[in-house]
C-alpha cells in the first residue's frame, strides 16, 4: 500500500488563508508521489467563516479534504491533538495554516523520514525576521531557562511544523495530559529527531493571534508542565531566608545583651518584615502554579469538545 500523509492545520480564524494553503500543498504534491496526502483542518471555534470554508472545500475535494469543528476556541495544542486522535496515515505532518511553515519543505523531510534514520523531521527557524525584537529576545531567553531547568530539551527556534511517524504520533497520544505543551510533548516522547533549518517567513494574510501577554502565560505553562525548578528554588530561598534570620537573631541577641538595648532600628524591622512576608507570598505562588495545575488534571475534563466533523471521519481506537 502506498504511504499516506497526514496533514494536520488547526484553523483559527483563518477564512483567508485556508484556500490558499490548500493550493499552495497541492504544488507541492507531485513531489511526494507516490505518497497520498489527506488534509485534516480543525477549525478551533472561529467566529468567521472558516467553517464554512472548510464545508466547501471538502464538498470541492471529498476524497482529500477532512475537517473537526470544536464547540469553542479550545487554543491550538488541542487542535493538534484531535488532529493526531483523528489522523489515520502512516505519515502525520502538523503545520500553521498562515504558510509561515513552507510546504517547499516537505519533499525533503519526506525523503529524510525514508531513510528510517530517524522517526521524526522537524524544522527550525534560524532567523526570525519580521518578527517584534522584543518578542525575539524574550522567546530566546524562555529557551535558554527551560533548557536549563527541566529534563526535555527543546531547540531554539524549533517549530511545531515536524514530520512524525505512526509509532511517534501514537506515542504522543497515549500523553493525555490537560495542560498540553506540544513543543515539550515531542521532545518528552524521546525517538530520533533531525531538524532541517529555514529562514523565517512572514505571514501570508491576516494577523498572528497571539498576544505578547499570551506568549509569556503559554512559556510559564511550559515551564511549570515540565520543569519542578520552580518547586525548588522556593524551597531553597525559603531555606536560606530562615538561616539568614537565625543567625541574625543570634546576633541581635548577643548584641543586645552586651550592649543592652536601645529602642531604635524599627524602620529595618519594617522592611525585614515585608521582605519575608513578600517572599513567602512568591512561595506560595509558585506552589500554587502547580496546585492549579494539578486541580485541572485531577477534573479530567477532555482536551476538546466536537460540534462537526466530515462524516468520513472516525477515531482510531
Ligand atoms: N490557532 C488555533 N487556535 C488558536 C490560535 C491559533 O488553532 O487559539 C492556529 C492558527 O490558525 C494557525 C496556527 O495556530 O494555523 C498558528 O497561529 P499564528 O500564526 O497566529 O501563531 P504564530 O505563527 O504567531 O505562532
Ligand atoms: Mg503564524
Amino acid at each position: 500500500m502506498a504511504d499516506l500523509l497526514s496533514i494536520i492545520v488547526p484553523c483559527y480564524n483563518e477564512e483567508q488563508t485556508i484556500i490558499t494553503f490548500y493550493e499552495e500543498i497541492l504544488k507541492i504534491k507531485s513531489q511526494l508521489s507516490p505518497m497520498e496526502i489527506e488534509f485534516l483542518f480543525i477549525n478551533d471555534g472561529s467566529s468567521d467563516q472558516t467553517l464554512q470554508v472548510l464545508k466547501d472545500l471538502e464538498k470541492k475535494d471529498p476524497d482529500q479534504v477532512k475537517y473537526l469543528s470544536f464547540s469553542r476556541n479550545f487554543g491550538k495544542e488541542a487542535a493538534l491533538y484531535a488532529g493526531l486522535e483523528y489522523s489515520t496515515g502512516n505519515f502525520i505532518t502538523v503545520m500553521d495554516v498562515d504558510l509561515q511553515d513552507p510546504p517547499s519543505l516537505l519533499p525533503k523531510m519526506y525523503k529524510l523520514i525514508l531513510t528510517k534514520e530517524y522517526d521524526c523531521i522537524g524544522t527550525r527557524r534560524v532567523t526570525r525576521n519580521g518578527e517584534p525584537k522584543i518578542r525575539s529576545f524574550f522567546a530566546k531567553k524562555f529557551y535558554r531557562i527551560i533548557n536549563k531547568i527541566s529534563d526535555v530539551n527543546i531547540v531554539d527556534g524549533a517549530r511545531d511544523y515536524r514530520l512524525m511517524t505512526r509509532q511517534m504520533v501514537d506515542a504522543i497520544l497515549e500523553l493525555k495530559e490537560y495542560n498540553r505543551f506540544s513543543k515539550g510533548l515531542f521532545s518528552w516522547v524521546g525517538f530520533e529527531t533531525y531538524y532541517l533549518e529555514y529562514e523565517n517567513i512572514e505571514r501570508e494574510q491576516g494577523n498572528s493571534s497571539w498576544s505578547f501577554w499570551q506568549l509569556f502565560v503559554y512559556s510559564l505553562d511550559g515551564i511549570v508542565a515540565f520543569s519542578e525548578f520552580p518547586l525548588v528554588l522556593s524551597a531553597f530561598i525559603g531555606l536560606i531566608s530562615f538561616v539568614v534570620s537565625i543567625i541574625a537573631l543570634i546576633f541581635f541577641f548577643i548584641r543586645a545583651a552586651v550592649f543592652g538595648d536601645p529602642t531604635t532600628g524599627w524602620p529595618s524591622m519594617v522592611c525585614i518584615i515585608l521582605a519575608l512576608g513578600g517572599l513567602q507570598l512568591f512561595c506560595l505562588g509558585i506552589v500554587g502554579q502547580y496546585l492549579g495545575k494539578t486541580f485541572l488534571e485531577t477534573k479530567k475534563r477532555p482536551i476538546y469538545i466536537l460540534k462537526n466533523k466530515s462524516e468520513s471521519l472516525t477515531k482510531k481506537e
